[in-house]
């Protein structure tokens, strides 16, 4: 049987950087690795059809037992600021990078995540439970469903090895792929490790490699738009974020990536009540990255970032670029969520009726998603019982009517508005308590909700009639779960 990348060719540009930057490992087997599932839409980008990653071959890869033929395997070194504090020693304590596979949309790094210990892994073991393995893989696709840049998955294993958590569970594995996992830590190690060359080196790797449109400009330009593009992405990542109630969970600087995708998929949750003080990571005490501080966290992640260019990017520049980040910020968190109200044009008093409709929302903590999606439903010229969602029903009333005199104003027709607005509001999100229920089965060996998930979540604004009660209202218990960063 010829090998399912036979035409494929494996390279891996980061082994090429130095030494200091990794180290290679050999991954770890996990024993009886079922596929649980695998997601062709990823497949597809790096030209692997689903009869191979339904192979044995590719199986063999998910246990951890072989690799594809020229992969390297390689774990990285980085640090990072860690709840505000600076952690001088992180890397990739369980994931391995594979290697990187040309395609027509440009390569695609595969990282084995699950694949035991390598030497960055500290006191952890280099697994990753079924649990958390489920989670990432279901959550990635569904950010890309929603548009969100994040790492993709290819496919989730599923083994008998045992791993030792609060309590003993399955040891799992997931392919993410993404063009780069670079983060923020890696730059933040070189610089305080006092390896300035080894810094500028990443730097020109990230640089050539992904941001090849600034190679040909001068050095201080080249960097200096480099960070501003960084801003940038990072800025519209989270408006988006914060548009369809993402809360990440774990913002550290070693969970941000140096092209601003979503990446690190924890303790994170999607708003069910629409609560802007919400803490989806049962660790956070304080709440330092509770959904209505992931803005101010991301500048601050910048700063971080910024400080570890400054002995390469001018001062003014940095300072210049982070002031960006906040108006490039708010333009983009307008522009989708102007999209989601089915506005086409702006007026000066949008924003008021944006902010007076997110009030109620919180006041009367009402589902986010659902109450959007119900908006889609609104006719100009006929009463709704959507007033039916508030307990006030006379404040949203109000708004609704300055709402539709707003839509008149534009000439807002229903059926096309009714069309716009429900390709940018989700009818599926992965709401913590269906990823709860597909845990639950797929530890019993059935994948059914994994897939029915990864379904839905991939297609989140069509209807799925089949599928209608992964789109209900959580039940009460669902919204109370807590997820903590062990996993
Ligand atoms: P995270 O909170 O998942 O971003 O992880 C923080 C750091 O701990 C990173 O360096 C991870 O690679 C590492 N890490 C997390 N879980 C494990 C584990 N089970 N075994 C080894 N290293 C881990
Ligand atoms: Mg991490």
């Amino acid at each position: 049987m010829p090998s399912i990348f036979a035409d494929k060719t494996f390279t891996n540009s980061f082994a090429s950087l130095s030494s200091e930057f990794y180290s290679r490992v050999q991954p770890q087997l996990i024993e009886n690795t079922t596929v649980a599932s695998i997601n062709p839409d990823a497949g597809k980008l790096i030209g692997l059809s689903t009869a191979d990653l339904m192979s044995e071959e590719f199986r063999q890869i998910m246990a951890c037992e072989t690799l594809p033929d020229n992969a390297a395997s390689l774990a990285t070194i980085y640090s990072g600021h860690q709840f505000g504090s600076y952690n001088p020693q992180l890397g990739d304590g369980r994931a391995l990078m594979v290697g990187e596979i040309a395609s027509d949309n440009g390569p695609w790094e595969l990282q084995l995540k699950g694949s035991g210990k390598t030497p960055y892994s500290r006191m952890g073991d280099g697994r990753a439970v079924l649990r958390s393995s489920i989670r990432e893989y279901l959550c990635s696709e569904a950010m890309h469903g929603l548009g969100i840049p994040t790492t993709r998955a290819l496919a989730l294993g599923h083994g008998s090895t045992p791993v030792y958590r609060e309590t003993v569970e399955q040891a799992a594995s997931v392919i993410r792929m993404a063009p780069s996992h670079v983060r923020f830590g890696h730059f933040e190690y070189f610089f305080y490790t006092g390896q300035h060359d080894k810094h500028k080196e990443l730097l020109d790797y990230i640089v050539n490699t992904h941001f090849s449109e600034l190679a040909a400009k001068p050095e201080a330009e080249r960097y200096s738009e480099f960070f501003r593009e960084v801003t940038h992405r990072t800025a519209r990542l989270i408006a988006q974020w914060q548009v369809y109630g993402f809360c990440h969970g774990v913002m550290n600087t070693d969970n941000m990536s140096i092209l601003g995708l979503t990446i690190d998929y924890g303790p994170f949750a999607f708003l069910d009540d629409f609560n802007p003080g919400f803490i989806c990571n049962h660790s956070d005490h304080a709440g330092r990255y509770a959904y209505n501080r992931q803005i101010q966290i991301g500048l601050w992640n910048l700063n971080a970032l910024a400080h570890s260019l400054s002995g390469v990017i001018d001062e003014n520049s940095l300072k210049e670029s982070l002031m960006s980040y906040e108006p490039t910020l708010l333009e983009s968190f307008g522009d989708l969520m102007y999209q989601r109200l089915g506005f086409n044009t702006r007026k000066d008093d949008d924003s008021e009726l944006l902010s007076d409709l997110l009030t109620q929302l919180a006041q009367e903590q009402r589902d986010y998603t659902r109450f959007f999606r119900k908006l889609c439903d609104e006719k100009l010229d006929q009463d709704s019982d959507l007033v039916d969602f508030f307990i006030d029903r006379q404040c949203f009333a109000s708004w609704l009517d300055a709402y539709k005199q707003r839509l008149k104003h534009e000439q807002s027709e229903d059926a096309l508005r009714q069309r716009q607005m429900k390709s940018v509001n989700p009818k599926y999100i992965l709401r913590n308590y269906l990823a709860q229920e597909a845990i639950e089965k797929a530890e019993k060996g059935d994948y059914q909700q994994v897939n029915d998930l990864l379904k839905v979540l991939q297609s989140p604004f069509e209807e799925h009639p089949e599928h209608e009660a992964l789109a209900t209202t959580p039940p009460e218990w669902g919204k109370m779960l807590e997820i903590s960063c062990s996993s």
